[in-house]
């Protein structure tokens, strides 16, 4: 018997409803609003009353009404079909709705229950396995999608018997498995699980060993996301997070990619729709949505559900990561889905923390950010999940709640400044700021020597040091004034000015630009300190200017050929001419 209950209250889209039995926290329940039944959630129970906060508008829904408790929370369906998909929050199927909008009460399907795959098995009758364990495989796009035993199976099954290779759809069973008191259990290709829940089935979650590569020059050379590791863009609007959490989609070195948009406008959502699937993946040159699933909150969907989104995004990153794969999970912005979790507390009225957010503001972002993760399988092989979240603090404030506790969180930084962004030095990342944790870790630092170099870490501490020397003498430089300072100051501001054009800044729209392999960003560090290196001698600050800026013309045109062309030798010629002309 499901527990009941009746509507006493609402505000907005929180509800409280009088129950007749047990409920409990983060459980659905349908509330009957003549005929349609609204979906919400649990969000607290006091005795004999609960807070359930609807997904949908609550429009016409009135004391007395209808609750049925569905004694299981929020799940997500998980199977083939799941790439190239478009969802909201609750796994509605965008692509296949009539416009961008569903009726109240209405769900779609996630996945295509007529499409067969090609399956091929990978157990055999005898095997002896456990939840997330690999039964067999299907090709998703070109990807191999695992069909695996069910999450929530517990304890140690004997394989029957699974189907030989051939077509078939989700719903079909795939393998037959005997449970540990001899029952038979059947196993298809989808099985559903709880958002909030993380996915388990492995052996364990190790430090991140290596670094994502993403392109990104700032990034990678600056401070490296590991995978399986964390990090957080903040910045105010228009700096440039959406453009950089694009480019790292594009680019960075991982199989799946999962995008849980929760629009800073309402626009931003539509461009998603329309610009995510023209863009083509720089590696392979094919569309870069056949491995990607994009969660979209739409203009018209209430708070709860942006809450919702984050959590099917992750649920479904840690589904892939469960196959062996590298999974790049995005959230822009994570404040959308913190000032969903302000209203309901507010409405709720709870004791507010700092800024009106929830109290545990902080441990639910820790939580969230601590489901990322570099795995080992119980098979040996590994997976991971690397998540990169946007922050747009109000008014560029970092000091506000969201910053602080995704700070806390997140092991990259990765500071967008507005200053930067006016000044056209994209991406706005601030060098030093910003930071990466993972510099800290002795296996990723030796991963580090032994891909790029001996002593990597240490070079580009140099030239952060030389960044940061930079910015001191430009203070002075303004105090003094250009003429009252010695042209050594002048000299290593423009030395500062050289690394952060000819290597920080990078166009996001230029196909060459916008993807700087490892290989060649340790070039162009190189080239860079050998300069920084020489000692120049100068008559005057005017020609050290008129000389830097030609020196950073030429690195930036090389930064726009490719790597070794004709073209790219020229400039690397003309570079060393103008050397020869100063300095040694
Ligand atoms: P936000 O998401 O922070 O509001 P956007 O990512 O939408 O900001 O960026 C705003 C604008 O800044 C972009 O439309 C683009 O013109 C410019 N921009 C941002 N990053 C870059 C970049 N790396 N290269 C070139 N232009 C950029
Ligand atoms: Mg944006």
């Amino acid at each position: 018997m499901s527990t009941l209950g009746k509507v006493t209250g609402i505000v907005s889209n929180l509800v409280t409803v009088q129950v007749d039995g047990p409920v409990a926290e983060n459980e659905l329940c349908h509330i009957n609003l003549r005929g349609t039944d609204l979906l919400a959630e649990v969000i607290k129970v006091n005795g004999d009353k609960a807070s359930v906060q609807v997904f949908e508008s609550t429009r016409g829904l009135r004391g007395g009404d209808q609750v049925v408790f569905l004694g299981r929370m929020l799940e997500a369906t998980l199977g083939p079909g799941l790439l190239s998909s478009i969802y909201d929050g609750l796994q509605n199927d965008l692509t296949t709705m009539d416009g961008v909008f569903l009726k109240r009460g209405e769900y779609t399907d996630p996945l295509n229950h007529e499409t067969k795959w090609d399956f091929t098995p990978l157990a055999q009758s005898g095997d002896k396995v456990v939840a997330a364990d690999w039964l067999g495989e299907v090709k998703e796009g070109w990807l191999p999608h695992k069909i695996m035993v069910p999450f929530s199976f517990k304890g140690t099954y004997t394989v029957k018997e699974v189907v030989p290779a051939g077509q078939y759809t989700i719903d079909d069973t795939i393998a037959t498995l005997i449970d540990e008191e001899g029952a038979e259990v059947k196993v298809t290709m989808t099985q559903k699980w709880p958002v909030k829940v993380a996915i388990k089935g492995y052996k364990e979650k190790p430090r991140p060993q290596k670094i994502m590569e993403t392109g990104v020059r700032v990034i990678d050379s600056f401070d490296p996301i590991a995978e399986g590791g964390t990090g957080f863009i903040p910045g105010p609007f228009g700096c440039g997070k959406t453009v950089l959490q694009h480019a790292i989609a594009k680019q960075g070195e991982a199989d799946v990619i999962v995008m849980a948009a929760c629009g800073e406008r309402a626009n931003e959502v539509v461009e998603i729709f329309t610009e995510f699937p023209e863009l083509i993946d720089p590696h392979t040159g094919r569309h870069l949505m056949e491995r990607t699933t994009i969660i979209c909150n739409t203009s018209n969907m209430p708070v709860a559900a942006r809450e919702a989104s984050v959590y099917t995004a992750m649920t479904i990153c840690e589904y892939y990561r469960a196959m062996g794969l590298r999974c790049l999970l995005l959230a822009d912005s994570t404040s959308r889905w913190a000032q969903a979790l302000r209203e309901m507390s507010n409405r709720m009225e709870e004791l507010p923390g700092a800024d009106a957010f929830p109290v545990d503001l902080s441990s639910i972002i820790s939580n969230f950010y601590a489901r990322a993760g570099m795995v080992v399988l119980n098979n040996g092989q590994t997976g991971a999940v690397t998540f990169i979240g946007t922050v747009s603090p109000a008014g560029g404030n970092l000091k506000e709640p969201v910053t602080e506790s995704t700070k806390k969180a997140a092991r990259c930084f990765y500071a967008l400044e507005q200053n930067r962004a006016d000044q056209k030095r994209y991406p706005a990342v601030n060098p030093i700021e910003s930071y990466s944790k993972y510099l800290e870790y002795p296996e990723i630092v030796s991963y580090l020597d032994e891909k790029i170099e001996k002593g990597w870490v240490e070079k580009v501490s140099r030239a952060k040091t030389l960044v940061l020397r930079g910015k001191e003498m430009a203070d002075q430089i303004n105090i003094l004034g250009d003429d009252g300072v010695p042209m050594s100051y002048h000299e290593s501001f423009w030395k500062s000015e050289l690394i952060d054009y000819a290597f920080l800044q990078q166009d996001a729209f230029d196909a060459v630009d916008s993807l700087c392999p490892l290989e060649r960003q340790k070039y162009m560090l190189d080239l860079i300190l050998e300069i920084c290196d020489r000692s120049f001698s100068f008559d005057n600050y005017e020609d050290c200017r008129a000389y830097f800026k030609r020196l950073i013309n030429v690195l930036r045109q090389m930064n726009y050929c490719k790597w070794g062309s004709e073209e790219f030798n020229n400039y690397r010629a003309q570079l060393n001419s103008i050397l020869d002309e100063n300095g040694n």
